[in-house]
């Protein structure tokens, strides 16, 4: 359960207390608007920002796309120009971990042996790619992609001539399958469950997204288990499937999920599941800590539980509403989720959560490359998602949003604009 917090302890930290500290750890997304929010708000008390990256604040979606095929430099993903980052007057750590937090003192505890005392603390601590610890795992090179330094170390491997094995088609799995054949490598996605994608999407959305792939040239594997990893006489890696087949490639790389940074909160005691978790005010169990982006879990009215949300959109406004809610100021955070997703030049878009239970509405023609299904409870649209309708998806938002019944004949009807309904 989440602590509640008497109001009184709400306005603890306000802005017109410069003597104040608060430290946030981590410098992605979540962690730069945490910072850049504090100030914009007006917070002039000392402001910290620890994190393990070398970089500052920045965001991930490129990393998997125009950094990887070396379209953009990694700097384009900062979320601040330089002038910018300086003016927060952030003391900002990078290359450090955090090895504990004491929260009986209120204090962050460095492995370099710094300790740094808060009196509020934002975990944007993020998560991390995970790993396969199979039989042959350290006889290859098992690439993931998370940081700036994966997307360069990747990035030269994925070029004509060469071969490419991804373990998992997830997102992660799916925008480098995309973008090592855009490069013109040889790529085959290796997918455990039945179907693409299968945690976030609906099986129609699966479907769409493994022709896409094959279109491309792309072989998925799809119900085929990974069963361990050897070096081949000839030094290529090979993916050892569960039939006893292989795939001999020059270079593997995992998609297989994140798994949430929250050991730190779990080790001071705060509770988690799955990632921290935190009210709509982003605070967790601690009412002096709070939580924002891919490592907490917040109660989420659309999806009806608790979600925790790995997307750009959360990473962003989660990050704003933590650092608000820091400042004492009235945050009810309950975002419909939105992702989006760029692969071979097709953008797919997600708003709410589609469940099996909804009827399925489709406006546009498959075939066209452009459509959008929508979920619907009764007469009400819960969730849509489409490839390349952004225009149409940001109407379908505000149809979700306003939760206004339908004609779901006029929802289909190409003929009626969606300004209409
Ligand atoms: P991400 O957004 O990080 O890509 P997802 O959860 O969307 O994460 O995708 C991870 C994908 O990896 C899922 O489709 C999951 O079924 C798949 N997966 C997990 N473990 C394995 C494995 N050992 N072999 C193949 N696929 C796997």
């Amino acid at each position: 359960m989440i602590a509640e917090r008497p109001e009184v302890e709400a306005a603890a930290c306000a802005d017109d207390r410069p003597s104040q500290t608060i430290v946030v750890i981590g410098t992605g997304q979540a962690g730069g608007w945490a910072a850049q929010t504090l100030r914009s708000e007006g917070f002039t008390g000392r402001l910290v920002l620890v994190g393990e990256e070398a970089h500052p604040p920045h965001e991930r979606p490129p990393l998997s796309k125009a950094v990887l095929s070396g379209a953009a430099l990694p700097e384009t993903t900062r979320l601040m120009k330089p002038e910018a980052f300086d003016a927060l007057g952030a003391q900002w750590r990078p290359n450090v971990q955090v090895l504990r937090i004491d929260r009986a003192a209120k204090l962050v505890m460095l492995f370099n042996g710094e300790a740094l005392p808060y009196d509020k603390l934002i975990l944007c601590t993020g998560g991390r790619a995970r790993r396969l610890a199979l039989p042959g795992s350290d006889q290859v090179q098992l690439n993931t992609l998370r940081t700036i330094e994966d997307a360069q170390a990747l990035a030269p491997a994925l070029t004509s001539g060469r071969s490419v094995v991804v373990v998992g088609g997830g997102w992660i799995g799916l925008e480098v399958a995309a973008t090592a054949r855009q490069q013109g490598a040889d790529v085959v996605v290796v997918e455990t469950q039945s179907r693409l994608c299968e945690r976030t999407v609906p099986a129609e959305i699966s479907e769409y997204l493994l022709e896409l792939h094959r279109a491309q040239g792309t072989r998925v594997m799809l119900g085929a288990g990974v069963q361990g990893f050897s070096r081949a006489a000839d030094g290529r890696s090979e993916v050892l499937l569960a039939d006893g087949s292989a795939l001999s490639c020059d270079t593997i790389v995992l998609g297989i999920g994140l798994v949430p940074n929250d050991e730190l909160a779990r080790e001071a005691g705060l509770a988690c599941e799955g990632g921290v978790l935190v009210d709509a005010q982003c605070r967790t169990s601690d009412p002096d800590i709070l939580a924002a982006g891919d490592v907490a879990v917040t109660p989420n009215p659309w999806a009806g539980r608790r979600l925790r949300l790995e997307s750009w959109q959360n990473a962003q406004e989660q990050g704003i509403a933590a650092a608000r809610s820091a400042l004492g100021h009235a945050v009810d955070y309950q975002p419909l989720p939105w992702f989006w997703s760029d692969q071979y030049g097709m953008n797919l878009q997600i708003y709410g959560v589609p469940t099996p239970a909804h009827r399925v509405v489709q406006r546009g023609d498959k075939a066209s490359g452009s459509f959008v299904l929508f979920y619907l409870a009764g007469d009400v649209v819960q969730a849509a998602i489409g490839p390349n309708a952004a225009r149409d998806l940001r109407f379908a938002r505000r149809l979700i949003e306003q939760r206004k019944p339908v004609d779901a004949e006029r929802l289909a009807d190409l003929g009626t604009p969606m300004s209409k309904l």
